[in-house]
């Protein structure tokens, strides 16, 4: 067996520390270590455990005294360790001390509430500049007629007849003592004989939330928005889950994004592409007119800083960038189509350099 500390060490008292002391130093402690502030966490757990057998002890005065007597040896000969150790007293203690701070049923350690997820879609522009919204979530609330106990109001639940209210039934295997979960309370300590009209003695109704919502500038396709306790409520007094809304951003007819930047393909002819132009160009914040220069070729992008999409994590905005397409003409009247077949005539390799440096490529390679 490993060497077990000192009691009044682990307390952090003197030896001859009050009952009061002793109980307010415990609380302290306690409220640190205890395993709901420190899910998942070995070594709070283990801190919990030894503070509880602590107190345990110094909190009564006949084992107290054994203790001060024969220390550890003195309780495990007194049969102290094999006797109810995990069984009432230390449920006692346990409500006792924290039926008020956690707000459980007589303080046995809750269940967290389930985690839950809710889709938003929203547009394109209430992404780039974020949105207040409310939100009608699906979920659980401690039910409004029983208060959550479960019970038919005017009844009481009653103490479980199987684990007499520990939650906990204990078991031999071979050498070993072991606990479980009571089967017939499921670890409540308690059991309903006239359950609820409304909940069918579960202690929770099934509401629609409604629920304010921030939506941030800048969020993406994909981005999740985590809402703490917002999720399902625990039981027996563990906290809620949390609340997890996925943001859909709906596709724009003109706009796409490219995290902090707005692509957007503007068509020009390509008569404004050979002469040069000023156009509308369509921005999230309205039109601004923009020059193309004379010779701007198809698939040219332009920039128009600062007109994209604010970012998420820190300050400053991205950029819209602007994709000139140059469009072909089709449908050619008989005017249009003589006009061009005499600027064909007339447009030779000066006028059209990239496609005489492509064909002199050729002319090497190929002969
Ligand atoms: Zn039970
Ligand atoms: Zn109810």
């Amino acid at each position: 067996m490993a060497t077990k500390r000192d009691y009044y060490e682990v307390l952090g008292v003197h030896r001859n520390a009050s009952e009061n002391e002793i109980k307010k130093a415990y609380r302290k402690l306690a409220l640190k270590v205890h395993p709901d502030k420190n899910p998942g966490d070995k070594q709070a757990e283990e801190a919990f455990k030894e503070l509880s057998e602590a107190y345990a002890v110094l909190s009564d005065s006949q084992k107290r005294a054994t203790y001060d007597q024969f220390g550890h040896a003195g309780l495990e000969s007194g049969g102290f360790s094999n006797n109810g150790f995990h069984g009432s007293p230390f449920e006692d203690i346990f409500g006792d001390i924290f039926g008020d701070i956690f707000g459980g049923r007589s303080g046995r350690r809750g269940y967290r509430g389930g985690d839950l997820r809710y889709k938003l879609n929203i547009s394109f522009e209430e992404a780039a500049f974020g949105a207040d919204t409310t939100i009608q979530v699906p979920r659980h609330e401690t039910c409004s007629q029983c208060g959550g106990s479960g019970a038919q109001p005017g009844t009481q639940p009653k103490t479980c007849p199987t684990c007499h209210g520990a939650g906990q039934v204990r078991y031999q295997q071979g050498f070993f003592s072991l606990t479980r979960p009571c089967p017939d309370c499921g670890g409540a300590g308690e059991v309903i004989e006239k359950p609820c009209t409304t909940c069918r003695g579960s202690g929770k109704e099934k509401i629609k939330k409604s629920i304010s919502l921030k939506i941030p500038a800048g969020v993406e396709n994909g981005t999740r928005l985590k809402l703490t306790g917002e999720g399902e409520p625990g039981s027996m007094g563990g906290p809620p889950g949390d609340l997890y809304v996925e943001i859909g951003v709906e596709k724009h007819p003109i706009f796409q994004r490219d995290g902090q930047n707005i692509l957007c393909e503007i068509p020009i002819s390509f008569a404004q592409a050979a002469l040069g132009c000023e156009i509308e160009i369509p921005t999230l914040a309205g039109k601004v007119k923009m020059k193309i220069p004379a010779g701007v070729q198809s698939g040219k992008v332009m920039k128009l800083a600062g007109k994209g999409v604010p970012n998420l994590h820190s300050y400053g905005k991205g950029d819209q960038l602007i994709i000139i397409r140059v469009e072909t003409p089709t449908h050619l009247t008989a005017r249009q189509r003589e006009l061009l077949e005499e600027f064909s005539r007339e447009s030779g390799e000066d006028v059209h350099p990239m496609g005489k440096g492509f064909f002199d490529k050729v002319k090497e390679l190929f002969g």
